[in-house]
């Protein structure tokens, strides 16, 4: 029988390791330091924390946890409320669930894709009247492209509320010079397999409060009491990353810088075989950040290109390319029915941008056909002579 040979499939994003992984794992076996602590966690947390000029880090099993202690440690309990960005992957706002808190998501604006500044002043200012002001804001750099920090901070600083960066898709970003993940009271990073840098799956937890990470340590490994014998007096939770998964990382790290040039690169090649395109619209990099462009996003305005994003994911996905719509707004999740929600002005941004959004193939591992084969793709999707 002959079959038409199906075509390589080209991935959204996929682990691209360096080869010195091996070594530090192979370090960690020959020392027998298979535990869920070890001198590649520690390494790991101080080489982070002197990359990104922050204090401390702490090393942990996954990007979700970091959240989920932020939360913890900033006190968050049931009853409480917690501000978050509404476009973004449920692993934002599924902790403020396990704190048995309550969210209240804020809408994007059209510069940054992320937290709209004038949405949270307008929830700042409901909450402050009914004398319910959130214990804590999360605010998401999506696909690496920085929030308006500056405004977002200037806000919550007004009033007394502490800001958690989840930067899980931002590692490597800057805002203004300042690392992403740095700026808020907490700030939590992701290394799954499909972030811009992986330990097959972790996380980590930033502060510039020394004693704050002193204390996710202690809540990470079960908050054991000092006393001779296993003694318990608060909630822990068993969330620390292992020594083995540690040694990824620190060879990761090395080639975060490659790895951020080569998805900026992958991102000006789509500008440019694409942008030219009517109804063809990349995400903005705001003036002043640099981002590590994790994935490339654009827009297609139907009426123009003729096709809407997401026939053009159909299409795409036949001919075995992986593509995804941007993140479903949380507000319309049906697990998060019936919570406030807080639209850009008068503008409905992140539902637009959730309608009218694509994400293409961004590895950092992408061979050049295989970009050439997803971009021939689209112009002749959308019927551009070529
Ligand atoms: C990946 C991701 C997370 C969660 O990280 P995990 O390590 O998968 O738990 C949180 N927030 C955002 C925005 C993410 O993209």
């Amino acid at each position: 029988m002959i079959r038409a040979t199906k075509k390589e499939k080209i991935h959204l994003s996929t682990p691209h390791l360096s080869g010195s992984e091996l070594e530090f794992v192979r370090e960690a076996f020959d020392t027998n330091w298979v535990a869920p602590v070890g001198p590649h966690l520690e390494a790991f947390e101080r080489e982070a924390s002197n990359f990104l000029g922050v204090k401390e880090a702490v090393a942990l099993n996954s990007g979700t946890s970091a959240i989920h202690l932020a939360l913890a440690l900033l006190g968050v309990k049931r009853g409480d409320t917690v501000f978050c960005s509404t476009l973004t992957f449920i692993a934002s706002a599924n902790p403020i669930l396990y704190q048995g808190a309550e969210p209240v998501f804020i809408d994007s604006e059209p510069d940054t894709w992320n937290m709209s500044p004038a949405a949270l002043k307008k929830a700042l200012e409901d909450a402050g009247q009914k004398g319910k002001l959130p214990k804590a804001v999360i605010v998401v750099h999506l696909y690496g492209q920085s929030a308006k920090m500056d405004e977002i901070l200037c806000l919550c600083n007004q009033y007394d509320i502490p800001v958690i960066e989840d930067a899980a898709e931002s590692l490597g970003s800057r805002y203004k010079q300042k690392p992403s993940g740095t700026m808020g009271k907490l700030g939590i990073f992701s290394f799954n397999g499909n972030k811009i840098i992986t330990t097959s799956g972790g996380g980590m937890l930033v502060s510039n409060d020394a004693e704050a990470i002193r204390k996710a340590k202690f809540l990470a490994t079960q908050a054991k009491d000092p006393a001779p014998y296993y003694q318990h007096s608060c909630l822990g939770f068993n969330y620390r990353m292992s020594n083995v998964l540690a040694g990824i990382g620190r060879a990761q790290l090395k080639v975060l810088k490659e790895r951020v040039s080569a998805r900026r690169d992958i991102f000006s090649s789509y500008l440019r075989e694409l942008s030219f395109i009517p109804g063809i619209e990349f995400m903005p990099e705001l003036e002043g950040t640099f981002s590590n462009r994790w994935l490339t996003a654009m827009l297609l305005d139907e009426k123009q290109t003729g096709i809407s994003s997401s026939t053009l994911m159909r299409l795409l996905a036949e001919a075995n390319i992986e593509a995804r719509p941007v993140w479903k707004p949380l507000h319309l999740q049906p697990l998060f029915e019936g919570t406030l929600f807080y639209s850009h002005e008068e503008m409905n941004v992140s539902e637009y941008l959730f309608r009218n959004g694509l994400c293409l193939p961004s590895g950092s591992n992408m061979k050049g056909e295989n970009f050439m084969r997803v971009i021939q793709f689209i112009k002749k999707a959308l019927k551009v002579k070529v």
